[in-house]
């Protein structure tokens, strides 16, 4: 079984961004980029059910600028085995990444395709859902645990104040969250390793796809400032406060 990939370049989750001066988006230009963290864990998952002799290939997926093919390349450091690049300088967006993932997914069919269950730029949560209505494969998000077993899959996912586990029929689509696995660092030799393999450029237009935006973004802002807290003198006063100003109590 092929497991297919979906890896985005985002803004480091160390990078403390800004919305632009005229709020029409995020100051990203010189911003250290990375692979989506939740994207990190859906590889190694990925590697492991490989190494587990259940998969027999990771290809993973990259869609944007040129510089998605060093995204792919950490991925086939870890471990993957090939990528597939679309190179677009379109802001892509959930619907149109999900449409070029149906394209690849129509052409290699694999048994199973992983995503984040969110990407930490736009924090829109859509893509793999949409993947998941576009194939109608069965779908498990926020996967913390995957088992396969023979032709389905075993998915138990977060959801507030507990696990919810689902057996899915394969092919299905899974998207990760934090607890699912820890990814492993690529080793140098590794990294050597990956400059070699295959790595497919296309553009959207070579799958016949229409990437251009749906959705127009207003306006993006910072959350209002906290205001600096007082040191109150007493318990009363702290009551007082809680009673009268805050109305809390
Ligand atoms: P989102 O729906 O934007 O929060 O993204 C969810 C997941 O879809 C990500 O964690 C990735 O696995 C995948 N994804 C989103 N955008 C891209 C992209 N441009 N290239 C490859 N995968 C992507």
């Amino acid at each position: 079984m092929i497991i297919l990939v979906a890896i985005k370049r985002v803004v480091d989750y160390n990078v403390r961004v800004r919305p632009t001066t005229d709020q029409s988006g995020v100051e990203i230009s010189n911003a250290k980029m990375s692979m989506n963290p939740f994207d990190e864990i859906a590889v190694e998952e990925a590697i492991r059910l490989k190494e587990a002799g259940i998969a027999s290939e990771v290809v993973v997926a990259s869609f944007g600028v040129k510089q998605c093919q060093e995204t792919i390349r950490t991925a086939l450091a870890m471990g993957a085995d090939r990528g597939v690049h679309v190179e677009t300088e379109v802001e892509l967006q959930p619907l149109a990444v999900a449409k070029l993932l149906k394209t690849i997914v129509d052409k290699e069919k694999p048994g199973m395709v992983i995503l984040g269950k969110q990407a930490i730029d736009d924090d829109a949560n859509q893509t793999g859902q949409m993947l998941a209505s576009l194939l109608n494969w069965g779908q498990g998000t926020f996967a913390c645990n995957v088992k396969v077993d023979s032709d389905k899959v075993i998915v138990s996912r977060e959801i507030d104040g507990g696990t919810q586990t689902l057996s899915l029929k394969l092919p299905a689509v899974i998207t990760t969250d934090l607890r699912l696995n820890e990814p492993r660092y690529a080793k140098l030799p590794d990294i050597m390793k990956a400059k070699k393999k295959p790595l497919e450029t296309l553009t959207p237009e070579d799958l016949d796809i229409d990437v251009s935006p749906r959705l127009k973004i207003l306006k993006v802002s910072e959350p209002p400032k906290r205001e600096a807290g007082v040191m109150v003198a007493d318990v009363t006063e702290l009551l007082d406060k809680l009673r009268n100003e805050a109305k809390v109590i």
